[in-house]
Parts: structure tokens; sequence; C-alpha cells
């Protein structure tokens, strides 16, 4: 299977240091994340994090 079929299109994502990255395209490969926060009052897109990131070793 190629790294294009395995994109969700769904879930477009740069961060392509993430384990879970398409790598060829901008896309995650999860049928589905986590978003939550690492603050206590989230008030701009800095502020939420995909909690599915795994590092690509
Ligand atoms: S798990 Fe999160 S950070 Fe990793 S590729 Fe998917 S959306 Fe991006």
């Amino acid at each position: 299977m190629s790294q294009n079929e395995r994109s969700n299109r769904c879930i477009g994502c740069t961060v392509d240091n993430c384990a879970h990255h398409a790598k060829s395209e901008n896309y995650c490969t999860l049928h589905q994340v986590s978003i939550g926060t690492h603050e206590s009052d989230p008030t701009e897109p800095k502020c939420v994090d995909c909690e599915s990131f795994s590092l690509d070793r």
C-alpha cells in the first residue's frame, strides 16, 4: 500500500516528524485523532494539540 493510499484526507496535517504522518502528502494516516489542549482557557489555534502525535524515530 502506498503512502498516498494511507492518507486520511479528512485529517490534514503538516507535522511530518510524527510517525502517523503520510510523509508524501500533508495528511494523517490514522482513522481518527484525539485533539486536546494544554491550556486552562484555550483562545487560539496554538493552544490546542494533537494528542495522537508520536515521534517518528
Ligand atoms: S497523529 Fe496528529 S500530529 Fe501525527 S500525523 Fe496525525 S494529525 Fe498529525
